[in-house]
Formats: C-alpha cells, structure tokens, sequence
C-alpha cells in the first residue's frame, strides 16, 4: 500500500473516530433470534485436561463461522447434479430464491465474494478500453490484488471514500470521462460502491445516497455495481427488505460466508443477460463446479433464516462499543455513531500500546485476570487501517461473550490506561 493510499486511509478514519460522542444509534432490527438451532451454541470453554477453563472470543471478522448441525445436515442430504450442466436442483432453488430476495431477473452462486465482484467487472466493462470507478478504500480497490486490471484488463479511477463509505457525487461526475469516443479516452462503464463499507467499519450506504447515485448513473450510461458482501447487514439496520436497497442497482454480489454463516458462497445477482455473460465468465476464471448443491444447501439456510439474527450481531457491536467508551481509566476511542452494524473501529491511546501490541495483549490470558473475569479469556482481534483496531461480530459470538469480550478491555484499561 501506498503512503499516499495510507494517509487518505488515516484521513477517512479520523473522520470516522471522532472523540467518543455518546450518543447510541437506534436501528430497527429484525427480531431477535429463532436461529440458534442453525449454529453450534457459542463455545463456552476449551479446558484441556489440568489447566483452567480457556474461553476463546473471536472477533478477528465474521468469515469465522462455522456451519451447525442444521447446516451441516441439510448438505449431507441435498439433492445434487452437475451444476455446469445447470442441472443441479439445490443450486437452481438456491439461486431462485438469492433472485427473488434481491429483487433480480437473475442469480449466480460464485465460490467467493472477489471472484463475484471480478466476473461483475469483466461482464459490464468488457469492451478493450472500458473503465471502472470505484471509492478508494474499497474492498474491490484495496483487497482483491488488482484482479480487475490483472485479469480482466479494466482501468479504475478511484473517488475519495468519505467516512460513511459514501463518495462525493460532484466528484463522480468529475471523474467520468466525458471526452469519449475521443480516442485519448477510456470510456467509464461502470461505478461500483460498497454496502455495507468494510474499511470504514460496516457504515451502511443511505437509500438517498443510492438514489442520487443511480439517477447520475443513467444521466451519463453508467452501470451500478454493488459490493453488497454484507448486504443482508444493511437491509436489517436499515428495517428494508434488499430488493428495496437493490432497487437503485444493476448487479449485487452478495456473500453467504460471512455473517450469515454458509461455509463458502456467494450470490451475484443481475439481469438475465448479466447471468448469462457471467455464468461464461465464472467457466473461464475456473469457478464452474460440479455437484455444488452440498454447498448451495447451507447457502438456502443461509440466505432464509440467518438474516433474522443480524440485528443480534449489531446490538452485540453497539453494546461493546458504549462499554469501550466507559472503560475506566479512559483507553479507548470509538465513535459509537459509526457503530451501525457488526463491526467496531477503535483506537488505543496508550503511549508505546500499538494496536499490533494491543491485540496480542488481549489474545493472551493476562495475570489475576481469572479472578475478574471468573475464566482465562482470549480475545481475537484485527489491527486496522490508521491506527485503528477492529472487531467483528457474528453467529459464534454471543452477549455473554461480548460482555466479558468488554471486561477483558476494562482489565487492559486498568493497567494501560493513563490515570
Ligand atoms: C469479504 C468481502 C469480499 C470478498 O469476499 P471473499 O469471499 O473473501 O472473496 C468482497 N467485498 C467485501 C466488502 C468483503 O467484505
């Protein structure tokens, strides 16, 4: 990564983590959860035999979730065929029901997420010359290895990623390139935004956002593409269904290994003909897979009954940042206002504490932290973009986790905090 890349990075988050404002956000959320029986129960202890009970919480990022026994069965007893041939029956009710949800003609299961978002650039920017734009603290520009130009040949212009994962629309219509068929042009094809935005810490894009977007969109023949890996994340903070989301975009990708628990999986979703370009696009990046109904199976679970426990994650979230913002002697930074669904950013502002250090202290068991906590806890953590640390809820993480997840923070307050 650039410094450049680095210091806008820095830019967005300090906008991002302003000094603690206190104020809660409040969502609607779905109902609380009927889906407990589709995942293990959260581990309470790994005690290995002589040494105390060892609790491990994993806030490291939502792809850690592993499939229950509901999950787990329905692929073991999935109807299955050669789904390059189209005839896997679990993959075509799969891909129905992703179509019906998001309101598409169409949709495609596609192994990952970055293989999604690159078969959405190589189908809507597919003339020698094509460009994409994309904010520059995306997951497409910063974390899938340059695929699109790599792989597929396209050129991005990036926009400043504003600290609601939002960019400036003046800028957009700056960047597009108004000069084409000049031959000095590239010719802008497709614009591409994240929901919810990853780097910024799960913001969820506003519907008027979206709208204004689109509206510019068809004013200059721009195609909408959204990173929508967390989609169902913002369709339950917003209380929308995600065809209401969905509605101001042309393709989505959506992933169903993330908060929603599938072990791998991702449904990208379009017009009839953007599935029939992509499904060609998948054979050729070697994503074609054969009797992939075992996987498509705990997708149907995924994508039916998981989004109804989002709003856990995100009440989960919001509950560990409030008890960050009260640590005592103050160590923490977080902006509870920025908390809007699974994830958490925050700072650490002891002297000589970086987050690296901070994360490897609250994943180890500290001294006479069993007497507080009543058990060695682990707590796994990501060092961030700008200084930052962030957590991550999902389905293996319950409240009572993330309470003690909170006192293990006031214990490393206790000692590292200034007084
Ligand atoms: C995780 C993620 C992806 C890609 O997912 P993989 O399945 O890991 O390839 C794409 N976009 C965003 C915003 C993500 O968070």
């Amino acid at each position: 990564m650039t410094v450049n890349t680095l210091s806008i990075a820095i830019r967005a988050l300090s906008r991002c983590i302003k000094c603690c404002p206190t104020s809660r956000i409040s969502r609607r959320c779905f109902g609380a959860s009927p889906a407990r029986f589709y995942y293990e129960t959260t581990k309470t202890a790994d005690s290995s035999a002589g040494s105390p009970a060892l609790r491990t919480v994993d806030l490291r990022s939502d792809t850690v979730t592993t499939p229950g026994p509901a999950m787990r069965r329905a692929m073991a007893e999935a109807e299955v065929g050669d789904d390059v041939f189209g005839e896997d029956p679990t993959v075509n009710e799969l891909q129905k029901m992703a179509a019906d949800i998001f309101g598409m003609e169409a949709a495609l299961f596609v192994p990952t997420g970055t293989m999604s978002n690159l078969i959405a650039v190589m189908v809507h920017c597919r003339e020698r010359g094509d460009e994409m734009i994309v904010g520059d603290l995306s997951h497409l520009h910063m974390y899938e290895q340059g695929g699109s130009a790599q792989l597929a040949g396209v050129h991005s212009t990036t926009l400043t990623t504003l600290a609601d994962g939002t960019f400036d629309l003046d800028q957009l219509e700056s960047k597009i390139r108004h000069g084409y068929p000049d031959a000095h042009y590239p010719r802008s094809r497709l614009v591409c935004v994240e929901n919810t935005h990853n780097i910024l810490g799960g913001r969820v894009l506003p519907l008027s956002f979206l709208q204004e977007l689109r509206s510019m969109a068809d004013k200059y023949g721009l195609v909408v593409h959204m990173d929508g890996a967390r989609l169902m994340n913002a369709a339950v903070a917003l209380g929308l269904q995600p065809s209401v989301i969905l509605q101001h975009c042309h393709t989505v990708s959506a992933c169903l290994s993330k908060g929603l628990g599938a072990p791998a999986g991702t449904m990208l979703a379009g017009s009839k003909d953007f599935i029939q370009r992509a499904v060609r696009a998948r054979k050729a990046l070697g994503g074609g897979m054969r009797q992939l109904g075992i996987l498509a199976a705990a997708g149907k679970i995924a994508l039916k009954d998981m989004p109804a426990r989002l709003g856990e994650d995100h009440r989960n979230a919001r509950s560990f940042a409030k008890a960050l913002t009260q640590c005592s002697p103050p160590l923490y930074q977080v902006d509870s206002a920025a908390v809007e669904t699974n994830i958490v950013l925050f700072r650490v502002r002891a002297p000589g504490l970086s987050p690296a250090s901070f994360c490897e202290l609250m994943g180890e068991v500290g001294k006479g932290e069993g007497e507080a906590l009543g058990q060695g806890l682990r707590v796994l953590l990501f060092p961030h973009f700008g200084d930052t640390v962030r957590a991550m809820w999902h389905l293996g993480v319950s409240e009572e986790d993330t309470q003690l997840a909170a006192k293990k923070a006031q214990c490393v307050a206790q000692q590292h905090g200034l007084k």
